[in-house]
């Protein structure tokens, strides 16, 4: 065995080895349990760093590990390659997005083998590929028949200068072009949309079933969705057209006792009084400027006109003002509002503003009686009793909002509703590096889809990008003119491409079968496989990727293709990186760490240890490369430490059971250690902890005396095999080298990376045993082992059960105990 430890000459030649064996090739343990490992894949916008290492460092030590419980492991991967970054950086530069992003998928794909990722490599896919977003066409097709894909009128930011669509985020301060500084405005344009809020309740409802899901992501998905149950009530006007208002406590209507408009709802103009025209226009128009956000934020203040006009509850026939306020919205509900001041703050500090009647109409259930509406101090807004309401009085809120919905229906003046704030998806782009839509409109039948054997309809290679004017595609005179296929007249392509965030709501499935010609995936496959076990990705797409995917994954369950509704079990969620400056690691900032480099200088292990050592999971770390130093010393001490006890690797492996004094302890540590490191898997995943207690195995081995007798050597032999085995989900390089030293040539054909998971021994993980001596009346009797947490009566129960100490028990009658926590037990006896 080498005397130092020198990752470079470790590191390329396991790669090798592993690679050669096929050993992450999903399917090799055909009849063993399956595990799906992913963590979501990249976008190779640019070189690959350590900030995007970090995922897959997660993903591979679970990987690792899971192989290493006997699983059949999935762990594939691939990238995410169309979309907007890469057509701005080629308009910038000049050079076509599919080179550019060939190129770094290339280097990409070095870097991650560079760091020893246990990926199935022969999985491999890229969106970009016509074979991948073949499929999304077909699934665009599939939606259309279904009705879930549909064309409508959308909102898109235009601007001015490039005359072109542009998007959310290449809009900057005060409305200008990130590219040309022009204005850009709001434009209508028909596009293509995905019915997702048709799947809005399923998507909620399933929420439930994701108890592996961090709760803050199903909180914040739970929230987009937005669902509100409520009512819809008509206050007739004397305009003739009554106002619609959209409330979830219909219950307190009889407290109704004025009524707010947005300032653009239609109807303002109309009913407004003469005498108030004036005021009343000059206020919509001041807020039409200020955005939504400065109207309705939480410090904003509440602002408002009186129309004049009023408008008439139909519950109880009171005619009440009907004022316009900063604070409705007309893109939100029906831009009107019943206001309630007595159980809404917002109506409170209004009504207090500008002298508006208070009545309180709901009594808490449990607690005092309210006092009138006018001596209130704040709003009651929980649900109650009713009180002062008609018929209505001494109902539950929640009995009476049921009753009430009803009447409405009933009575022709409103209905039960449910609101959702989930919009549907909008997914037409303006842009060339996507998937094509497959629709060809022709002047007479419309918009016709693509015939299912004419897919792919592959992206041309040659376009010009310009980021400017009409879409690129429809310069491209030999993919815009084609026939119809159905009369066959001249008819022109759809020149939209798809978002990109339609690439990866799939992706999962197409691993199962990636080469697969005639269908997205097999769905044999996807019975074995799916769901995925685990997914590993960043918190930020709790909202957009992470709904998108699971409304596809209930699109293919609708069209048979998969047996789960939800297409994953559990989700990790990572902190990010931030560069040794203590910025997110971004080429932005110029303080990104490469892996080539610091894999030459440190190590692939080291590199990676340190991801996992520095913090837990979920949690950001600082890039330090003292603290990847820090790593490699250990490594370092690792591998001293089996260099030292050589002497052992011979010693049988199950004769440890006679281990003494320190190797005793030895034995100890090595069990404790298996079962941290287990339960960092299997239960927290704090990494960090588990590598912690790896760093007090190799302490203990260090400064171990020498092994006197066989048992002690087959302690120190042990801990050798536990501490390999364990290290192989961090540092797999170097674990596989130590454990091919300590087994010698009966191992040459076997892999670690296959080998079975360490089990621990129950009885020795008891933390911190003591030895506590055992007197009867006063004379050391025995002594016993115990944990040191334990109380009188097990360590009573222990001493009773030891032969020496029954001996002096038989006969008498014990009339005291005494004990000293972790010292001393003594028996006063007589007789
Ligand atoms: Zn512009
Ligand atoms: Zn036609």
């Amino acid at each position: 065995m080498n005397e130092r430890y020198e990752p470079s000459s470790i590191e390329p030649r396991w790669q090798t080895r592993w690679d050669e064996a096929g050993v992450f090739r999903a399917g090799r343990r055909a009849g063993a349990e399956k595990r799906y490992v992913l963590e979501m894949f990249p976008y190779p916008s640019g070189a690959m760093h350590m900030g995007h290492a970090r995922v897959y460092v997660i993903g591979d030590a679970l990987a690792r590990h899971l192989r290493m419980r006997g699983f059949d492991v999935l762990h594939p991967i691939g990238f995410d390659a169309l979309g907007l970054p890469a057509e701005n950086a080629a308009i910038k530069d000049g050079r076509h997005p599919a080179e550019r992003t060939r190129e770094n998928i290339r280097t990409f794909r070095e870097d991650m083998k560079l760091l020893g990722y246990s990926f199935d490599w022969e999985r491999e896919i890229v969106t970009a590929d016509p074979e991948y977003y073949r499929w999304n066409q077909w699934f665009f097709l599939k939606m259309l028949e279904q009705g879930i894909a549909y064309r409508r009128e959308g909102k898109a930011n235009w601007c001015t200068g490039c005359a072109t669509v542009i998007a959310n985020e290449q809009v900057v301060d005060d409305d200008r072009c990130e590219r040309c500084g022009s204005p850009v405005v709001e434009k209508v344009i028909p596009e293509w949309a995905f019915r997702i809020t048709a799947f809005a309740q399923e998507l909620l409802d399933g929420l439930d079933g994701l108890r592996e899901w961090p709760e803050r992501i199903t909180t914040m998905q739970r929230n987009w969705i937005g669902q509100s149950v409520g009512a819809e009530v008509d206050f007739a006007t004397d305009a003739g057209e009554p106002v619609k208002v959209f409330t979830t406590r219909v219950d307190t209507i009889f407290g109704c006792t004025y009524v707010v408009l947005a300032p653009e709802h239609p109807l303002v103009e109309r009913i407004t009084r003469p005498e108030r025209q004036g005021e009343v226009r000059a206020f919509a128009e001041r807020m039409r400027k200020t955005d939504a956000i400065a109207r309705t934020g939480e410090g904003a203040p509440k602002e408002g006109v009186f129309t004049g006009a009023h408008a008439v509850n139909p519950y109880n026939g009171e005619r009440v003002p009907v004022w316009v306020a900063n604070f409705v919205l007309a893109g939100y509900g029906t831009g009107a509002v019943m206001s309630v001041p007595a159980h809404d703050q917002r109506d409170f500090e209004f009504a207090r503003k500008y002298g508006l009647p208070i009545r309180t109409v709901i009594q808490p259930a449990h607690a005092e009686r309210l006092p009138p509406g006018d001596a209130l101090g704040q709003a009651f807004t929980e649900d109650g009793i009713l009180d002062a309401s008609g018929p209505y009085t001494g109902l539950s809120s929640a009995a009476a909002r049921a009753r009430m919905a009803e009447e409405a229906g009933a009575r022709g003046f409103g209905q039960a509703t449910v609101r959702w704030h989930l919009r549907d998806w909008g997914v037409s782009r303006q842009r060339y590096w996507g998937t094509p839509i497959p629709i060809i409109h022709c002047p007479e039948h419309g918009a016709v889809p693509v015939p299912e054997d004419q897919l792919p309809v592959v992206l041309p290679e040659k376009a010009i990008i310009t980021g400017t004017g009409e879409p690129p595609l429809a310069k491209v005179p030999e993919f815009v003119n084609t026939t119809c296929p159905l009369c066959g007249k001249p008819s022109r392509r759809e020149v939209e491409t798809m978002d990109t965030f339609v690439d990866s709501s799939w992706y999962y499935a197409r691993y199962l079968s990636p080469r697969d010609d005639r269908r997205p995936f097999d769905p044999e496959a996807a019975r074995r496989w799916l769901p995925v076990d685990v997914y590993v990705g960043g918190p930020e797409h709790a909202v957009m990727h992470l709904l998108y995917f699971r409304f596809w994954h209930r699109v293919m369950h609708r069209l048979g293709l998969v047996h789960e509704d939800e297409p994953v079990r559990r989700l990790v969620t990572q902190g990010i990186v931030n560069g040794p400056d203590g910025r997110k690691m971004s080429k932005r900032w110029g303080n990104v760490v490469s892996p080539g480099p610091l894999v030459q200088r440190f190590g692939a292990d080291a590199a990676r240890m340190f991801v996992l050592f520095a913090a837990p999971v979920e949690k950001d770390i600082d890039w330090s490369d003292e603290q990847v130093e820090g790593i490699q010393r250990f490594l370092g001490r690792t591998w001293r430490a089996f260099h030292a006890r050589q002497d052992c690797f011979a010693a049988p492996p199950d004769a440890a059971a006679g281990a003494a004094g320190p190797f005793l302890e030895l034995r100890r540590r090595t069990h404790r250690t298996v079962k941290r490191v287990t339960e960092g898997f299997e239960a927290d995943l704090k990494f960090n902890t588990s590598i912690a207690a790896l760093m007090e195995l190799v302490n203990e081995l260090t400064g171990l005396p020498p092994a006197a007798i066989e048992a002690d050597r087959s302690a120190v032999r042990e801990a050798l095999a536990a501490l390999a085995a364990l290290l192989a989900p961090f540092a797999p390089h170097v674990a596989e080298e130590l454990w091919h030293e300590l087994m010698g040539p009966p191992a040459r054909d076997l892999l670690l990376a296959e080998q079975p998971w360490p089990a621990f021994d129950p009885a020795l993980v008891v933390a911190d045993v003591v030895t506590i001596a055992v007197q009867v009346n006063g004379k050391l009797r025995g002594e016993v082992q115990a944990p040191a947490a334990a109380g009188e009566a097990e360590v009573r129960a222990l001493a009773e059960a030891e032969e020496r100490v029954k001996l002096h028990l038989t006969g008498k009658t014990v009339k005291k105990v005494v004990f000293v926590p972790k010292r001393l037990l003594n028996f006063v006896v007589a007789g």
